[in-house]
C-alpha cells in the first residue's frame, strides 16, 4: 500500500468527480495493480499514490490545474515503456498521469499523420501501412510515439529521412499555464525546436503531427555474435557505418548484451522491381565475414536473404 501525502490525496479527491473510475486509487485493487504493473520493466512497478487516465484535453487540463493548486507531484506516462524508474512511474509520494487514452489517428489531405500521444509505434505502423504509408518511428513496436520523438527518435534508417524528431511537423502541447498550443515552424518555433529531441519537461504533448512517406519494402536480418569477437564486431560496425554515409538505404544496430551481441542489418529497397539482393547483401559483408566465427549460432533470419518486408514486420521481429 503506497504512503500517500496530503497534496496527492487532495488532488485525487478533486479529480475523482471528473475522471470517476479513471482516477485509480489503491482501493480499486484490480485496476490499480494493472496500472502499477503496466510497464514491461519491473523497475517501474513502484506503486504510485494513484493513476489518472484522462481521455480529453479538458480532463487533462483539469488534472494539471488540480496538481498546481494542491502542489501534488506527478509523473507523465504515455506507454510506460521507458525503463528508468521515475520517468513515467512514481512511488507513493506522487501520482501518474497516464495518456494511454489519447489514441486519435487521422491522416490529413496533405498526408500528415495526426497521432495521439498514447499511441505506440506498432499501432501507428499498422495503421499507416494499411494506407500505403510509413513514418520515422522506433525499431520496436511497444515504444510510444511521444517519448520517442521527445527523445530524438532513432529509426531503422536514420540517413533516409532523418530522426523521428525531424519528422514532426507540429506538436500539440498543454503548457503549465493551462494553454493548449501548437508548436511548429510558424507557431511557438522555439518550443518546437526544444521539443524536437530536447526532452520531456517543456509541456504535456497531447498529439504529434508526423510526416509520412510512401511505404517501402525492406530487407532485414538480425544476427547474434559472441562478445569475444568484439574487436571484429566493432570494426565491421565502423565499416558499415562508413558505407551508410554514401548509401542512406542502409540501417544497422549493434547491441552489446550480457553474453551475446545482436546486430540488426536492414536495407530499405525503394524499387522492388529493380532491387538487387546481392548489392544490398554486399554492404554487410564485414559482418558476413564474421559468420564462421560466431559462437552459439542463432539468428532470426538466415543471413540477409532478399526477403522483402515492411517496417511493421521488422519492428514486430525485434
Ligand atoms: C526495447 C526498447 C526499444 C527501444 N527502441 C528505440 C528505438 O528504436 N529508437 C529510439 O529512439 N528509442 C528507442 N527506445 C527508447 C525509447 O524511445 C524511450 O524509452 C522513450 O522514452 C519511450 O517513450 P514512451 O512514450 O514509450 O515511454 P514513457 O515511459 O511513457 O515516457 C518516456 C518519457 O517521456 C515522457 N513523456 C511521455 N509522454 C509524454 C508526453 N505526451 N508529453 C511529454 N512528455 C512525455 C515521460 O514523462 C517519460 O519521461 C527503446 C526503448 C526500449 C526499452
Amino acid at each position: 500500500m503506497p504512503t500517500t501525502n496530503k497534496p496527492t490525496t487532495l488532488a485525487l479527491e478533486h479529480l475523482q468527480p471528473f475522471l470517476q473510475d479513471r482516477a485509480i486509487t489503491p482501493a480499486l485493487t484490480a485496476q490499480y495493480n494493472t496500472s502499477a504493473t503496466g510497464p514491461w520493466s519491473q523497475t517501474c512497478w513502484t506503486r504510485a499514490a494513484g493513476y489518472l487516465l484522462p481521455q480529453t484535453v479538458a480532463e487533462l487540463t483539469q488534472a494539471l490545474v488540480k496538481f498546481k493548486h494542491t502542489h501534488a507531484r506527478f509523473a507523465l506516462r504515455s506507454t510506460g515503456h521507458n525503463p528508468n524508474a521515475g520517468f513515467s512511474s512514481a512511488d507513493g509520494s506522487a501520482l501518474v498521469l497516464d495518456l494511454s487514452r489519447f489514441r486519435e489517428m487521422e491522416l490529413t489531405a496533405e498526408g500528415v499523420a495526426r497521432v495521439g500521444a498514447g499511441c505506440t509505434w506498432g499501432e501507428v505502423y499498422g495503421w499507416l501501412e494499411a494506407r500505403g504509408l510509413e513514418a520515422v518511428g522506433a525499431r520496436q513496436v511497444q515504444v510510444g510515439v511521444a517519448g520517442f520523438v521527445l527523445g530524438g527518435g532513432m529509426g531503422a534508417f536514420p540517413n533516409l529521412y532523418g530522426t523521428g524528431a525531424d519528422g514532426v511537423r507540429s506538436f500539440q502541447v498543454l503548457l503549465a499555464d493551462g494553454r493548449l498550443v501548437n508548436a511548429n515552424a510558424h507557431e511557438y518555433p522555439d518550443l518546437y525546436r526544444a521539443l524536437k529531441g530536447g526532452g520531456t519537461n517543456f509541456g504535456i504533448v497531447t498529439r504529434v503531427d508526423l510526416e509520412t512517406h510512401p511505404l517501402r519494402p525492406i530487407q532485414y536480418t538480425i544476427e547474434l555474435y559472441s562478445p569475444d569477437d568484439y574487436m571484429e564486431i566493432n570494426k565491421a560496425t565502423v565499416a558499415v557505418q562508413m558505407a551508410m554515409e554514401e548509401n542512406p538505404k542502409i540501417g544497422l544496430f549493434t547491441n552489446f548484451n550480457d553474453g551475446v551481441v545482436a546486430v540488426g542489418m536492414f536495407y530499405a529497397d525503394h524499387h522492388p522491381a529493380a532491387s538487387s539482393p546481392s548489392a544490398s547483401a554486399s554492404v554487410f559483408t564485414p559482418f558476413h565475414d564474421l559468420l564462421p566465427r560466431k559462437s552459439d549460432s542463432f539468428s532470426f533470419n538466415a543471413g540477409l536473404t532478399p526477403t522483402q518486408s515492411t517496417l511493421s514486420t521488422l519492428t514486430h521481429s525485434i
